[in-house]
C-alpha cells in the first residue's frame, strides 16, 4: 500500500483566476525546516512508498533554493521506503535553474491551460496565457513532462468543440477540471460547471477522443474506463482517499487533502508534533471523512458503480454544506451518465457487432486502427496506472 503528501508551500499565488477558490495572497511561504519536520514525521508514520505533490497555491513562488534544499532532504532521507514527486504550477515562475534542479528528480509538472488564449485570460486574466507557456517552453528545454489541466466553467462550456480543438491541434494532452462552486465568493455558483453539464461535457469529449485516439490522450476518460474495466478507482475521486491522502500546510498543520487547506476546522495535526495514524485519527476532519465513507457505503449501496466510484469526492460532497454530511459528491450525476455511456458503448461493441474494435477484454498497448476508435481499442491503448492519480 502507498500513501500520498501533498505539500503546499504556499496558498498565494500571482495569478487571480476568476473562479479560483484557494488563492490568498498574503500567505506564508514554507520554511526548510518545515520540510525538515515532514521528513522526521514520515520517518515514523509509515514504512510504505510514498508520492509527493506540491501543489498550491502556486508552489514555484517558494523558490529554487527551497526546490534545491527540500528535494534532496526528501530523496535521501526517505529513500528506503520508496518515493515519487509530482508538481503543479501555473509555470509563471518557472526559471531554468528551477526546472534543472525539477528534472534531476524526474519531477511530472501538471499545468493549467483553458483552452484558446482568449478564453484562457479572460478566465484567469490578461496575460496569463502567455506567462504560462513562456513557463512551458522553459519545462520543455529542459526536458521537464508537462501536461495540462482544462478548467470547464458554466462560460468555457459553450465553446468545448473550440477547446478541443485547441488542445487537439497543439499535441496537448488534456485533464479536464469542473469548476466547483467559490467557497470565497458572494456567488459561489457563478463559474462552477452544474453536473448535468459536466456529465454531458464527458460523453462530447469521449465521442471526440474516440475520433481522435491516435492524437490526444484524455487522461479522465482513460482514467473513468480504467475504474470500469478494472473494477477498481485509479484516481482519488473514486476510491476512499481518506486514511492514504494528506495535506501539510505552509505552517506544516496536517489536512486530508490538499483543497481543505487553510480551512481551520480540517486540520488534523501539525508535523512539527510527528503525529501517528492513531492520533490523526482522534482528530474531528479524520472522523469526517471516515463518517463520509460509512455513509456512502449505506447511501450507494444500490448504485452498479460503488466498487470504482466510492461516492466520488469528499471534499465535494461536505464543504458545500459547512461541513455537514448530507448528500454525496453532487457529480453524482456526472458520473451516472459517463459510466452509463461507457457501458452502453462497450456492450454495442461486445454483443452488438459495432464499433470498431474487436471484442477483446483486457488491458494492453496495441497500436489504434485508423477511423473511429471504439471504447475496447481505448483500454488496449492505455494500461491501467498502478498508483492512484490525483
Ligand atoms: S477525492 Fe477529493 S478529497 Fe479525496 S484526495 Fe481527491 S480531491 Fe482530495
Ligand atoms: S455514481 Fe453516484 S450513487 Fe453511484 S457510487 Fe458514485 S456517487 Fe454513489
Amino acid at each position: 500500500m502507498s500513501f500520498h503528501v501533498m505539500i503546499i508551500p504556499t496558498l498565494g499565488c500571482p495569478s487571480n483566476c476568476k473562479y479560483c477558490w484557494s488563492s490568498e495572497e498574503s500567505s506564508p511561504v514554507m520554511t526548510i525546516e518545515t520540510i525538515d519536520e515532514i521528513v522526521k514525521w514520515l520517518k515514523d508514520f509509515r514504512k510504505e512508498p510514498v508520492t509527493f505533490t506540491f501543489h498550491g497555491g502556486e508552489p514555484l513562488l517558494a523558490g529554487e533554493e527551497f526546490y534545491r534544499k527540500a528535494l534532496p532532504a526528501l530523496a535521501d532521507e526517505l529513500h528506503e521506503q520508496g518515493i515519487a514527486f509530482a508538481l503543479q504550477t501555473n509555470l509563471w515562475k518557472m526559471t531554468p535553474g528551477l526546472a534543472n534542479i525539477l528534472a534531476e528528480y524526474n519531477i511530472p509538472i501538471g499545468s493549467s491551460l483553458d483552452g484558446p488564449k482568449e478564453l484562457t485570460d479572460y478566465q484567469r486574466g490578461e496575460g496569463y496565457y502567455d506567462k504560462t507557456m513562456a513557463g512551458y517552453e522553459i519545462a520543455k528545454a529542459n526536458g521537464l513532462n508537462v501536461s495540462f489541466i482544462c478548467t470547464f466553467t458554466s462560460h468555457s462550456i459553450k465553446f468545448k468543440e473550440d477547446i478541443f480543438k485547441f488542445f487537439l491541434d497543439n499535441g496537448l494532452n488534456l485533464k479536464l477540471h469542473p469548476a466547483l462552486p467559490s467557497l470565497r465568493d458572494d456567488n459561489p455558483e457563478k463559474w462552477a460547471l452544474s453536473p448535468k453539464e459536466y456529465g454531458e461535457l464527458l460523453v462530447y469529449l469521449l465521442d471526440q477522443y474516440l475520433e481522435n485516439l491516435n492524437d490526444i490522450q484524455l487522461m479522465n476518460l482513460d482514467n473513468l474506463c480504467q475504474c470500469y474495466f478494472g473494477g477498481r478507482g485509479t484516481v482519488c475521486t473514486f476510491v476512499d482517499c481518506m486514511g492514504d491522502t494528506f495535506a501539510v500546510g505552509p505552517d506544516g498543520a496536517i489536512y486530508p487533502c490538499y483543497r481543505f487547506v487553510g480551512m481551520p476546522e480540517y486540520v488534523m495535526g501539525n508535523v512539527y508534533d510527528h503525529p501517528s495514524m492513531e492520533d490523526l485519527a482522534r482528530s474531528d476532519a479524520w472522523k469526517l471523512m471516515h463518517q463520509y465513507k460509512d455513509y456512502v457505503d449505506q447511501e450507494c449501496a444500490d448504485c452498479t458503480h460503488i466498487k470504482y466510484c466510492r461516492g466520488g469526492c469528499p471534499y465535494n460532497a461536505i464543504t458545500p454544506n459547512g461541513g455537514e454530511i448530507k448528500g454525496v459528491d453532487p457529480h453524482c450525476v456526472a458520473y451516472k451518465r459517463i459510466y452509463k455511456e461507457i457501458v452502453d458503448l462497450a456492450n454495442k461493441e461486445l454483443f452488438g457487432g459495432s464499433g470498431a474494435g474487436p471484442a477483446m477484454f483486457g488491458f494492453g498497448a496495441e497500436p489504434v486502427k485508423s477511423g473511429k476508435a471504439g471504447i475496447m481499442d481505448l483500454i488496449r491503448k492505455n494500461s491501467a496506472p498502478s498508483e492512484v492519480q490525483y
